[in-house]
């Protein structure tokens, strides 16, 4: 069955309000000759009435208006056109270029070192600060909501280290407190589960059918086996992969297996020595995409059994990881339980820091009522404050006033509105994405840049839909869904987290923030190639043609549980990241991980004069604890004298 515009809702008039029409589509423009005022004379778009980006919905994430600079410097279109920047006559004991939760941490980490009352500027080409930990809301009706844009909860597969802890801790956040502000028991109580929908194209016909998880018993198998359509032998196949107790590596060491396991992807594990159907394959395709943001052709069986994925049992492997394992599939207990989520996600972390060094701009006094505090961008880029947030603000090159080994001073050049100019300063940090890095400076030895460059982006969407009400869901019985085969190949209902003044719909007739996920990527090439291709299909991809699939992709999955897409979906906003997570290393495409040998992060990060480098690429892992630990080491690297 296929849907018309019309059927899907495509003529409705939702919430799709581009935030960027109105402001920052002027630094797409081109250089325009300088006016002559300084830039803080000049009242930038965050300066307007009514500046509130996580209000705007459409395309968000790299939106509009962010990336075209950064292209133009990459593609070496931009100097031939640039002009002479004009001095903003400021001058600095830090620029930090990148405002995401490293850059804010680096402005923290700077500040207890160099004192309160040093001087620190941080440019992010953005319209908003936090990076990735970035927020959306929604009014419907008269219901607020929020929902999470990029980073989603503090977690991490390695325990968080005492100076990332400390950092939580210093921004209030009790996150053993999280079972309090979380009604666990809502959606078990209404009987939802979580659920497979399996697609036509890729198999044969649109089912939605419950999870086969072998933790659930023999009666959840047989609801499974009777509605999934799958061929007979497929169906065998992966009952015969759940309860896998057979040894199929016999005569192989527990270290031996793990090598081989390292050595080999999960699609050819479970094809060549487990010889399941196709079917099988497809169906279990996306399980590792959430965390590599690439299928399982791309990740090692050795992680796919870390991962807990099926298929492992009769090998009797020995616990822990063998060499080349990720770092994602070497859990940890402690850091399992480390996990709080806000309703906007770390976007709240990204806030309580930007309230700790500007208070002015972030009203209120805690991490319970960070949630729903209204931030005053126009305070973020004050005179005279300690702390200066400049917003829009591309860094198009950082340079040392002479030699790096002896300068005084940085020059960082930026593009705002259009138009270019300095600013010095005594220490410059990187926390911007290492790919870019090489664009900004030719001071750096080749093989850091090589470093800087291997560190492929991963690219990702995280898009929300607020839907009038979700009673589809509980018709059907699911809270979230898995679908193999589809353009978003997960999609589910947040945590139902109440904090502070934020009280989160529980009623099914209510609105709710739908969350669906996209990894775009091209199965059979290496992941670099597979993440390089994703995210050129990213900046490919037009709003439309995104709202045409999320239609299209509900009312085919909920359809039968009554949810109408030309109806329930009030506003959409799509967070593209075609700069996502940070690249971790994989025992299938990085010899150094496997075999062991120097980690390019390490020669990446190294500081440079008086410039250092942070970001979680620093640490070639997308975590929130990284991009802190690292701009702790970032500061450290600028052996800057306490005061
Ligand atoms: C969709 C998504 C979900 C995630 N979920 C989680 C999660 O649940 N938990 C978790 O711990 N981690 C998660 N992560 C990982 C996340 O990347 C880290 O947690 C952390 O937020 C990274 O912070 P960062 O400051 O290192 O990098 P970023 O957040 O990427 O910040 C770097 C900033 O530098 C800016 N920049 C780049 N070039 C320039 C320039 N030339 N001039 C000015 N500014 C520039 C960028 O635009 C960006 O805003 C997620 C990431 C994504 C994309």
């Amino acid at each position: 069955m296929s849907w018309t515009d019309k059927e899907l809702g495509m003529d409705r008039s939702i919430t799709r309000r581009d935030f960027m029409n109105g402001a920052a589509m002027a630094i797409a423009a081109a250089i325009t000759p300088h006016s002559g005022l300084l830039a803080q004379a000049v009242p930038g778009p965050q300066d307007r009435p009514g500046y509130d980006p996580p209000a705007a919905h459409g395309l968000r994430g790299s939106h509009p208006g962010a990336f075209e600079v950064a292209h133009q410097l990459r593609d070496g279109t931009f100097w031939t056109h640039a002009g002479q920047p004009e001095s903003t006559g400021e001058s600095y004991d830090l620029v930090v270029v990148g405002g995401g939760i490293s850059g804010l941490s680096s402005a923290r980490f700077f500040h207890a070192t160099a004192g309160k009352t040093a001087r620190v500027l941080i440019l992010e080409n953005h319209d908003d600060f936090g990076g990735h930990a970035k927020r959306n809301e929604f009014q419907v009706d008269k219901t607020f909501m929020l929902g999470y844009g990029g980073t989603y909860s503090i977690e991490s597969p390695a325990v968080y280290s005492p100076v990332a802890k400390g950092v939580v801790r210093d921004l209030g956040i009790d996150v053993a407190s999280y079972p309090r502000h979380n009604n666990a028991q809502l959606y078990p109580s209404l009987g939802l589960k979580d659920k497979i929908f399996f697609d036509k194209e890729t198999f044969g016909a649109d089912r939605l059918v419950v999870s086969p998880s072998p933790r659930h018993g023999a009666k959840r198998w047989q609801e499974f086996a009777a509605q999934a359509p799958l061929s007979d032998k497929a169906k065998a196949d992966l009952k015969r992969l759940l309860s896998c107790d057979e040894d199929l590596m016999p005569g192989l060491s527990s270290s031996q297996k793990k090598a081989k396991l390292a050595r080999m992807s999960y699609a050819d594990y479970l094809t060549k020595l487990v010889k399941v159907d196709p079917q099988v394959v497809a169906m279990l395709d996306p399980e590792p995409k959430p965390l590599y943001g690439v299928g399982i052709d791309a990740v090692s069986a050795q992680d796919a059994w870390g991962l807990d994925m099926p298929g492992f049992d009769g090998l009797k492997l020995a616990p822990g990881a063998g060499p080349g394992m990720g770092r994602d599939a070497n859990r940890s207990e402690e850091a399992e339980k480390y996990f709080f989520h806000f309703p906007d996600g770390n976007s709240s972390i990204a806030r309580l820091m930007v309230r700790s060094l500007v208070p002015e701009a972030v009203p209120g006094h805690s991490a319970d009522d960070i949630v729903t505090s209204q931030i005053r961008y126009d305070q973020l880029d004050q005179p005279g404050k300690p702390t200066l947030i400049r917003l829009n603000s591309t860094v198009v090159r950082v340079r040392h006033d002479g030699d790096p080994a002896t300068a005084k001073e940085v020059e960082i050049t930026y593009v705002r509105q259009g138009r270019l100019y300095t600013v010095k300063a005594a220490h410059c940090i990187l926390a911007c994405w290492h790919p870019v890095i090489p664009y900004l400076t030719n001071e750096l030895p080749k093989a850091q840049i090589a470093a800087l460059r291997s560190a492929e982006k991963v690219p990702l969407v995280y898009t929300n839909v607020a839907l009038k009400n979700w009673k589809s869901f509980v018709q059907l019985q699911t809270s979230g869904v898995s679908a193999p085969g589809c353009y978003f190949t997960e999609f589910g209902l947040d945590h139902r987290v109440s904090i502070g003044n934020y009280r989160c719909t529980t009623k099914p007739e209510e609105p709710i923030v739908l969350t669906m996920a996209r990894y775009p990527c091209q199965p059979g090439l290496p992941a670099r190639a597979q993440h390089r291709a994703g995210r050129a299909n990213l900046y490919a991809t037009s709003f439309e043609t995104f709202e045409r699939n999320i239609r299209e992709q509900l009312a085919r999955s909920m359809g039968a549980g009554g949810l109408d897409p030309a109806q329930d979906i009030a506003a959409i906003t799509v967070n593209r990241w075609p700069h996502g997570y940070a690249y971790q290393y994989n025992s299938l495409w990085d010899p150094f991980w496997l075999e062991g040998g120097p980690l390019p992060c390490v020669e990446a990060r190294k500081p440079f004069g008086r410039i250092a480098i942070a970001n979680a690429d620093a640490d070639a892992y997308a975590y929130t604890d990284c991009a802190i630990n690292q701009a702790y080491r970032a500061v450290n690297d600028l052996k800057v004298a306490a005061s």
